[in-house]
């Protein structure tokens, strides 16, 4: 993350909005990215509740990325680091609130769009500010990127954790005196091995071990290895279970000792917090003569967070394309007017 680019990007897209005449607050961070916020409330009278909009301006990929892979348009596709997750869903939000304005609905509820810089790193310096305003809302729409040609919405997304196995063993000459060490690469596999048995794809846990190290020659036994291994979970209750799981790891070896760190990143989005907005949803796009449909993905958004307060949540209303995180990503233009419109009717529908 480096922050004078970030802010520079901040003040680019706080300027766009500026234009329609909104309040906009730029919320100043110290390491991080400034954060966005842009209330719409024209109305005289109370507003009858609020509804959030939220996402994210930071991209994975680092200053000068843009040299090798430049923002271009070619056959009806936009190209560019970050276009699909997510700027193009912070534009379509921009033609939904301008569409708003020009047609004069009347609104029941105040609008906050909320734009944060350090989604891709875990939301350290947003979280509080987004939970908040999520707390204040009766439902929270997320324009993270869509799925698949189709443009899927995103109605369930695994929670993510990590964690990290360190096997200490002792270290002894392999060949002069075997049976003084403790070797533990083998005690590593034997919990890998334990661990594996944790997947079940049919409830959506997963338990995958990413890296793993240790050793120094074949002729010494080694004294440590670690693993680092992801985790995955479609409900609260199963990621829950985890930890304790974890915890209770044993050594198998006689004198192996395990030390594990174990922490959870994003918590599932369930199912349920999106089933009645995603209802919603599929009848005001079928009126606009499209045909919505739902997925469930296995990484985690700050949707996650937001569900997981239990505030109704919707996500993937961001652009049609592929590619995220890759050389490779782009958007299909011609699919951000209706994405526009489906945000506009949910807005003025909520
Ligand atoms: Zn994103």
């Amino acid at each position: 993350m480096e922050k004078a680019a970030a802010d520079r990007c901040c003040a680019v897209i706080g300027g766009e909005w500026k234009r329609l005449g909104v309040r906009v607050e730029r919320i100043a961070q110290k390491h991080r990215g400034d954060h966005l916020r842009i209330t719409y409330w024209p109305e005289k009278s109370r507003p009858a509740g609020q509804l959030l909009v939220l996402g994210h301006y930071d991209t994975v990929y680092s200053s000068g990325t843009l040299a090798k892979m430049p923002f271009r348009v070619k056959g009806g596709r936009a190209y560019g680091p970050g276009v699909f997750d997510m700027k193009a869903g912070i534009v379509q939000a921009l033609f939904a609130l301008q569409a708003i304005q020009q047609l004069h609905v009347e609104l029941r509820k105040r609008i906050v769009f909320l734009w944060t810089s350090d989604e891709e790193i875990g939301s350290e310096s947003s979280r509080k500010l987004f939970e908040g305003e999520a707390r204040r809302s009766d439902a929270v729409f997320v324009l993270e990127p869509s799925f698949g040609p189709r443009g899927l919405l995103k109605t369930g997304r695994k929670g993510v954790g990590e964690a990290e196995i360190i096997v200490h063993g002792r270290a002894s000459h392999a060949g002069l005196a075997p049976e003084e060490g403790i070797n533990a690469i083998h005690e590593l596999a034997r919990q890998l091995a334990r661990m594996e048995k944790w997947n079940d794809y049919r409830r959506g846990i997963t338990v995958n071990a990413g890296i793993v190290e240790g050793g120094t020659r074949t002729n010494v036994i080694p004294e440590r290895a670690r693993a680092v291994i992801d985790l995955r979970a479609l409900r609260v209750q199963d990621m829950r279970k985890l930890e304790p799981r974890l915890q209770s790891l044993r050594p198998m070896q006689r004198g192996a000792r395990l030390e594990i760190h174990a922490g959870f990143d994003r918590p599932p989005l369930e199912h349920k917090m999106s089933a009645a907005l995603f209802a919603r949803a599929k009848s005001l796009a079928a009126q606009l003569g499209l045909n919505l449909g739902e997925c469930t993905v296995g990484g985690g958004s700050d949707g996650s967070f937001t569900a997981a307060l239990g505030v109704p949540t919707l996500d993937g209303l961001g652009a049609v394309g592929d590619g995220a995180h890759s050389a490779n990503e782009y958007i299909l233009i011609n699919r951000m007017p209706e994405r526009a419109a489906l945000l506009a009717a949910l807005l003025f529908d909520s």
